[in-house]
């Protein structure tokens, strides 16, 4: 008999944490573990951030939910922030980042279906894309070991080369609505989109009428250093999906988009039960109220800074293990020469945390309150965890010689 209840889906490390503080992560015996991790982008502002904590037992002792069918002002007010601090002038509230994309993706075909282009409803995505796991997010993403197993791959999606404009331009027909691309890929292993082309993407749009979305699920709400990744590429999307950072651990994404774009999605067109709740929308705006203070940006722009260069100490210390690193702000990785398997086993050794990513990268997404000690720390324990490999590769060879 199975000796759990639970699907099977995740690999899980025998690890179970109890409590967390800003950075660290606590487990049931005490032991601190640094958080490289952050719930994989999510706790934006660190385990029990006081002000987020504060806002959601206040919120809690109010009112959990109310539903979609009453107006519910946290929306309003962080809707409203949300487009000052963006190109966006509608938000739509979601409880993940699957779900804000399937939200950009009906508002890119139904904005055509309405200007009469019913056909135009294809959406051109990027090689090593992840946009989430439902049927629809799969087709957008495109990766094989997703879709495998789950029937007809669902149609209107449309996959070439990143980087290739020339490709995207040889894809483009009557039937292409939008353009999709995560500005900063996370789960492929932290691939950056050069300007230039993220610019030529816009151009495409530009000159064919075509949408341009930005999928920031994982680079937005901080972590390079600018509220959003777009914004330090100076390349602005129609439509953008978030969710993630948000929620600073509340489930809670949005689709944010252009008023003219998002004029179709009237009433009977979308909905959620959960999506904006007053408990999640007290907790986005406690993580905005955080992120937006004045200079909080700055310090992720210098942390981020501080962290590559360290990284770039630990491959040249550590070249048998480490190659190279590459990211932005918060959102960096490793590529390892050495299974990124084994690299993060021995950083939880050492009780460093961090993210294995496609590439065979080892992704550092810490929390964007993470304190200039504690990233000596993570870059000191991950230098002892590269040399415990080191080590363990010493002592298999001798064996192997003795033996
Ligand atoms: N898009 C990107 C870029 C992501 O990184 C993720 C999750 O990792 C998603 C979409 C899906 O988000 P969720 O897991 O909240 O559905």
């Amino acid at each position: 008999m199975e000796s759990s209840s639970l699907y099977g889906t995740y690999a899980r490390a025998e690890m179970v944490f109890e409590r967390g503080d800003g950075a660290w992560l606590f487990d049931e015996a005490g032991t601190g573990y640094l958080d490289c991790a952050a719930g994989i982008a999510v706790n934006s502002i660190g385990h029990s951030h006081p002000h987020l904590v504060e806002a959601l037992k206040a919120q809690a002792d109010k009112l959990w939910h109310i539903s979609n069918i009453y107006k519910i002002p946290g929306q309003e007010r962080l809707g409203q922030r949300l487009c000052e601090a963006t190109f966006a002038d509608r938000v739509f509230f979601t409880n993940s980042g699957a779900e804000a994309l399937e939200c950009a993706i009906k508002t890119a075909r139904r904005y055509f279906y309405d200007a009469g282009e019913p056909d135009r409803y294809e959406i051109i995505t990027f090689e090593g894309a992840f946009h989430g796991r439902t049927l629809g997010t799969i087709a957008a993403g495109g990766n094989e070991a997703y879709l495998t197993g789950f029937g007809p791959k669902a149609s209107g999606f449309k996959q070439v080369p990143h980087g290739d404009l020339d490709a995207v331009r040889a894809a483009l027909s009557d039937q292409t609505a939008a353009l999709l691309i995560e500005p900063i890929q996370g789960e492929s292993g932290i691939r950056q989109a050069d300007p230039a082309f993220l610019r030529g993407l816009r151009q495409i749009a530009d000159e064919t009428g075509a949408l341009l979305i930005f999928d920031e699920v994982q680079c937005g709400v901080g972590r390079t250093g600018s509220l959003f990744a777009y914004q330090h590429y100076g390349v602005e999307p129609d439509i953008m999906a978030i969710a993630k950072g948000i929620g600073g651990g509340f489930p809670l994404g949005a689709c944010l988009a252009r008023a003219e774009v998002a004029a179709g999605m009237v009433p009977g067109t979308h909905g959620t039960t959960y999506g904006g709740n007053p408990l999640a929308m007290a907790a986005g705006n406690a993580v905005l109220d955080v992120v937006l203070e004045d200079g909080f940006l700055d310090t992720v722009r210098e942390k981020g800074l501080l962290l590559k260069q360290k990284i770039a100490g630990l491959v040249d210390e550590h070249p048998d293990v480490f190659e190279l690193v590459r990211g932005d702000g918060l959102m960096l990785g490793i590529k390892c020469k050495k299974p990124v398997a084994e690299v993060l086993a021995a950083g939880r050794k050492r009780h460093v945390l961090a993210v294995a990513a496609g590439d065979n990268v080892l992704r550092l997404l810490p929390p964007l309150v993470i304190t200039e000690s504690d990233l000596d720390e993570a870059v000191k324990r991950l230098s002892l965890a590269a040399g415990d490999l080191n080590a363990e590769q010493t002592e298999t060879k001798a064996e192997e010689r003795a033996s």
